[in-house]
């Protein structure tokens, strides 16, 4: 069965001209409409998941619009579109589904930029991990995107149903993950070390969770790690096929929440070639 894929237009309307634009899920979307998948509409997350994240402080300010940092602007009602973006991990987890919507979330720590870094890096609130919170399920939370999820990391460091792993580029933003933490499982990579390191280096992080305890999966599913994005790796639309098929064996109630990946038509072929190996090894 395909995966199905969570969207709404409603995330198109706002950041025409910032590279995390709307045409990174708009091209995307319109490449898995031609490929037959199936979307849901999502709803916005409630105040009490986001509260399960996030500061009340945070939140306040961010409905405000007071909230702000060169890389993250405060558009008008970004408050909502986030809570929307939220809402789709939600109903991924709920469905098993993938999470097509911006803002993405995973540097967006507990009241903001998370261990010590300069911005939110696009990001306002940290979709993935309130979809988490809310199943109130033994997670491992597989981030592939190409930076790493820092915010994610401060929201769930020392959190006892939790297992981080992170797969990124190193040096580069947000400057953290270099080492391993507690239940935070870190594996720096230099540029374009290209896909058999990837997968060799994914293997090595699948071997340091505790699978005895792990009841889901949550994918952080960046597709920054494209030859030429914004985090190159060096991937190319075969290695999301062979991640897929690796993410499917391990045959864990499993979804997928977009994080960056900045052109839009190869986003949409990336995903298809992730869930297509997915879905042959699940
Ligand atoms: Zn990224």
């Amino acid at each position: 069965m395909k995966t199905p894929i969570i969207y709404s237009e409603k995330c198109l309307a706002y950041g025409g001209w910032h590279i995390e634009g709307p045409q990174r899920v708009k091209k995307a979307q319109e490449v898995l409409k031609a490929k037959g998948y199936k979307f849901l509409e999502p709803q916005l997350a409630s105040e009490e998941d986001l509260f399960s994240v996030h500061d009340a402080d945070y939140i306040f300010n961010l409905k405000k619009g007071l909230v702000e940092d060169p890389d993250t602007p405060a558009y008008d009602n970004i408050f909502e579109y986030a809570t929307l973006s939220a809402g789709a991990a939600c109903l991924a987890a709920e469905v098993h589904g993938f999470s097509l919507t911006r803002p993405p979330g995973h540097h967006a720590g507990r009241n903001g930029a998370a261990l010590g870094a300069f911005t939110r890096g696009f990001c306002y609130i940290n979709n993935i991990a309130v979809a988490v919170k809310a199943t109130e399920k033994y997670t491992l939370i597989l981030d592939i995107d190409g930076h790493h999820g820092n915010g994610t990391q401060e929201i769930f460091l020392g959190d006892p149903k939790i297992q981080y792993v992170s797969l990124h580029r190193y040096p580069h933003y947000p400057g953290t993950g270099l080492a391993s933490q507690g239940n935070c499982v870190n594996f720096p990579l230099e540029a374009d070390c290209g896909e058999q390191v990837f997968l060799e280096t994914l293997e090595k992080a699948l071997k340091k969770v505790n699978w005895g305890k792990v009841e889901a999966l949550a994918v952080s599913a960046g597709f920054d790690t494209h030859l030429d994005d914004l985090a190159s790796l060096g991937l190319t639309e075969g290695s999301y096929r062979l991640i897929g098929k690796r993410i499917g064996k391990l045959k864990k109630p499993t979804f997928f929440v977009l994080e960056g990946g900045y052109r839009g038509e190869q986003n949409g072929l990336d995903i298809h070639q992730l869930l297509c190996g997915f879905e042959e090894n699940h």
